[in-house]
């Protein structure tokens, strides 16, 4: 029916308009900034560094593999990778960002860079009261303003953050297991290389070449039997 769409818009408008009077439920605006509505879990602004632990230097999961930098569609992730290592959160010798920087005023919060981070290390934040007067400046944030805790991702997307936890923990419990068989294959193969060393060693078979000297070399022919033939008879005869 013509027009149907904008009857049932209005019919809306003012359920809300009239009903906001009697219940809290239709009142479908506060009044910011005094009164703030909760953020929905799938909110997304702009993205942050998550680290784990109290050091949010040692703690950055970031290693500065610089997927994020190449996949960012409007390039606004900038990354220098360090030289060195130095141990993550785990204790893990990792590289690390040296230089990260994010352009948030290019930014257009794809979170393609969440999606395609390996370590769990880039999240999408929810924080969106970031004006300024400072256009260059005041919005290309380095990795002191990115860092953010992990008990901060849990407090905006726990469902997620819970998941990703449950992840990392498994992978951890994983990667350990491994360590310490490797750790035990190791003290086994000392164990054994150690016993072999201490044990005396069985005594040597004489070589080949040192046999008695009455016994006939290797590969000399036998003497051969005197002369019966029936030739030297026949010449025996004939004298
Ligand atoms: S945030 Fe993730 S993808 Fe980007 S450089 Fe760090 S580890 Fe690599
Ligand atoms: S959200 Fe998108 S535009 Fe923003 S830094 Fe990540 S990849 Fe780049």
């Amino acid at each position: 029916m013509l027009g149907e769409g904008i009857a049932k818009g209005l019919a809306e408008t003012a359920r809300n308009f009239f009903g906001s009077y009697v219940s809290k439920e239709r009142l479908t605006t506060v009044q910011f900034p005094e009164e703030r509505l909760p953020q929905p879990e799938a909110a997304r602004d702009f993205p942050f560094l998550v680290y784990d632990g109290p050091d949010w230097q040692a703690g950055l999961r970031c290693v500065g593999c610089q997927i994020c930098e190449k996949e960012c569609p409007p390039k606004c992730i900038y990354i220098e990778k360090s030289k060195d290592k130095k141990p993550d959160a785990l204790g893990k010798p990792q590289f690390y960002p040296a230089v990260f920087n994010i352009d948030i005023s290019v930014c257009m919060s794809c979170q393609i860079c969440v999606e395609v981070c390996p370590f769990e290390a880039i999240k999408m934040d929810t924080e969106f009261e970031l004006s300024t007067d400072d256009r260059f400046g005041g919005l290309l944030w380095d990795k002191s303003q990115l860092a953010k805790s992990n008990e901060h991702y849990n407090k905006i997307h726990p469902t997620e953050a819970a998941e990703v936890d449950a992840r990392l923990a498994e992978e951890k419990a994983k990667a350990e297991a491994k360590a310490k068989a490797a750790v035990q294959a190791a003290a086994q193969a000392a164990a054994k290389a150690a016993e072999a060393k201490a044990s005396p060693a069985p005594p040597s078979a004489p070589p080949s070449g040192s046999a008695p000297s009455d016994s006939a070399p290797s590969g000399s022919a036998a003497p051969s039997a005197p002369a019966t033939s029936s030739s030297s008879s026949t010449v025996a005869k004939n004298d």
